[in-house]
This record gives structure tokens, C-alpha cells and sequence, in this order.
């Protein structure tokens, strides 16, 4: 059976692909720091009150909203927790929250929810055109059309994520070096310091 992916490795790859890289190949080593830990708290503190508003918040009044949705996909070789989905019959739209104050959004967010739509269609059988990115800090929704490019763009990743943990091959490290100040894994990028 092909070793499940989780999605977040997707948006984690297209920010940094060394991250997932060290993350795989030595467990453990990533602590849990005040950041991240504030950040699911506030995400979770959001999550509850955003349940309470109806699918008018993205332009789909009469979508159901299934909360928490848990799936996997071996063919896919995917598996992922969304905070919501709206289905509306044969079409379904994964929502995802955002705790990042930056104004448009970044191409690791699209990753992650294209990834969230392509395991919707493979484990519903329905359609999932596009997916919404809920902004806690702004409380507003932006929705994420699926291309073709996008979609083609997630299996891309997932392959180059297998091989690189499976051939143990480190990654090229990202070209935004903005993105190393704080890394917990600095140490280890020798090469480009
Ligand atoms: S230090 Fe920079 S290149 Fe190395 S893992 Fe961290 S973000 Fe990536």
C-alpha cells in the first residue's frame, strides 16, 4: 500500500521544500513553538465561530456545511482533515482557514486546497471546481478556482515529495531566503549560509 501523504506537506513543500524534507527524515526534531501553538488555538477559536454563519459567507446559501471532513485516497496517495466542505449535490468545495494577516494569497494556500479538491472528486465522486480560503484575521472568503495548471501542479509536488523522502534526496532549499530567518532547521542548511 502507497504511504499516505497528509496535504499540509503540500503547502509546507511549496514554502520550503528542506522543511519536509528534515521533518520526515529526522522525526521529532521540530518542536512545537509558541507561533504554531497560538496559531491553532486562534484557529480552533475561530473554526467555532465561523460554524455558526451560514455558506452566504461564500455565495453558497444553499450548500449543506460537513464539518471536519476526514479522507484519504491511495490512487492519489493523499489523505487530509478539511475544516469544512459545502456540497450542493453532485458538487462539493473544500474551506480552509488562514491565519496569515498578508493581503492576496500566496501560491502555497492554493496548493493545499487544490489538494483538498482533488481528494473530494476522488473520494465522493463528485466535482470540485473551486475552494474558498477563509481569512481568520480579516473574516473574509476568497475563492480559488481549480485549473488544470493548479491541478496538474499537486500531483507534481506529490511526486516530488515521494522521491525525494523515498531516495533520500535533499531538496533544493527555497529561494526566498526571507523564509530561513526563523527556521528551526537552519542548522542544517549549511550549504547556503
Ligand atoms: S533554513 Fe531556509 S532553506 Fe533551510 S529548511 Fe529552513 S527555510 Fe528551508
Amino acid at each position: 500500500m502507497t504511504w499516505m501523504l497528509p496535504v499540509t506537506d503540500l503547502k509546507q513543500w511549496a514554502y520550503c521544500p528542506r522543511v519536509i524534507f528534515f521533518t520526515y527524515l529526522m522525526p521529532g526534531l521540530r518542536p512545537l513553538t509558541f507561533k504554531m501553538e497560538a496559531g491553532i488555538a486562534a484557529h480552533e477559536r475561530e473554526g467555532r465561530r465561523e460554524r455558526r454563519r451560514s455558506g452566504r459567507l461564500y455565495g453558497l446559501p444553499e450548500a449543506q456545511r460537513i464539518e471536519d471532513v476526514a479522507l484519504q485516497s491511495e490512487r492519489l496517495g493523499l489523505s487530509g482533515r478539511m475544516d469544512l466542505v459545502l456540497r450542493l449535490e453532485d458538487r462539493a468545495w473544500p474551506v480552509d482557514y488562514k491565519l496569515s494577516r498578508r493581503i492576496g494569497i500566496a501560491a502555497h494556500f492554493k496548493l493545499q486546497l487544490a489538494a483538498y479538491g482533488l481528494l473530494l472528486e476522488d473520494a465522493w465522486d463528485v466535482t470540485s471546481d473551486q475552494g474558498f480560503l477563509y481569512s481568520i484575521p480579516h473574516r473574509r472568503a476568497e475563492a480559488i478556482r481549480f485549473t488544470p495548471r493548479l491541478r496538474k501542479k499537486v500531483l507534481h509536488v506529490v511526486e516530488a515529495i515521494r522521491s525525494s523522502i523515498d531516495d533520500q534526496r535533499m531538496p533544493p532549499p527555497t529561494s526566498q531566503r526571507g523564509r530561513c530567518v526563523n527556521c528551526e532547521f537552519r542548522r542544517f542548511c549549511n550549504d547556503i549560509f
